[in-house]
């Protein structure tokens, strides 16, 4: 680990958030990967990637994470757990052992819920907030994203909002003027991407990385 950051002079932390479904993952795998996949994998759990970049003259080295851990709830995930309910004919105390473990989960879920989403937002000094142009509700949901950012991120972090999908223009939901206004009135980046085809990838990461190189140097 010392030898990889040898000559680093900044790393940056940077959270991806925003519906699942919107092209995160894909937009981290294009900016550090230069891949794309069709069928993406849910995001299972946290991750993160790097990738390391000249800005004046310094390396900067963004360490970009990503998680499918704040998309569901974990009310949600216990509801979809719950391991008797298409059994037949369980006994009634079987049922009742389930209510406890199902009780006891959901507590821990809660629980590993705050601690994943502390550590994810712990030290980030950037985020890419992605919604889809051709799904209205996860540009409805940016409000509540923000929301998530005040509670449990740095109140100084520097937010990119992403529309991204811009390849399904024929498809759009959301005006681009619209979104637009709307990151002006809030005080955040904004830019429309396609992790698809590429455009604008490199501006909506790079983008952030320098505004946030401009408030450390
Ligand atoms: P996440 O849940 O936000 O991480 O979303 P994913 O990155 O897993 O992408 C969800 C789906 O949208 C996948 O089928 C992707 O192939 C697709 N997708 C992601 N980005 C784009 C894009 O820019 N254009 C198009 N047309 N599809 C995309
Ligand atoms: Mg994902």
């Amino acid at each position: 680990q010392g030898d990889a950051d040898e000559g680093i002079d900044y790393i940056f932390k940077i959270v991806m958030i925003g519906d699942s479904g919107v092209g995160k993952s894909q937009l981290l795998n294009r900016f550090v990967k230069n891949e794309f996949h069709m069928k993406s994998k849910p995001t299972i759990g946290v991750e993160f990637l790097t990738r390391t970049v000249v800005m004046d003259h310094k390396l900067v080295k963004a360490q970009i994470w990503d998680t499918a851990g704040q998309e569901s709830r974990p009310v949600d995930a216990s509801g979809k757990s719950w391991p008797f309910n298409s059994s037949k004919g369980l006994a009634v105390d079987v049922f009742l052992l389930g209510c406890i473990v199902s009780a006891v989960a959901l507590c821990c879920n809660r629980i590993g819920y705050q601690a994943i989403t502390t550590a994810y937002y712990r030290g980030a000094t950037g985020a890419l907030l992605a919604y889809d142009i051709t799904n209205q509700q996860s540009f409805d949901h940016v409000e509540k994203w923000l929301d998530e950012l005040r509670i449990h991120a740095d109140k100084n972090i520097l937010v990119m909002l992403v529309g991204n999908k811009s390849d399904l223009n024929s498809v759009r939901a959301v005006p681009i003027e619209a979104a637009r206004d709307f990151a002006r009135q809030e005080g955040l980046f904004f830019v429309e991407t396609s992790a698809l085809d590429s455009t604008n990838v490199e501006s909506a990461f790079l983008g952030l990385l320098s505004q946030v190189y401009g408030t450390v140097s």
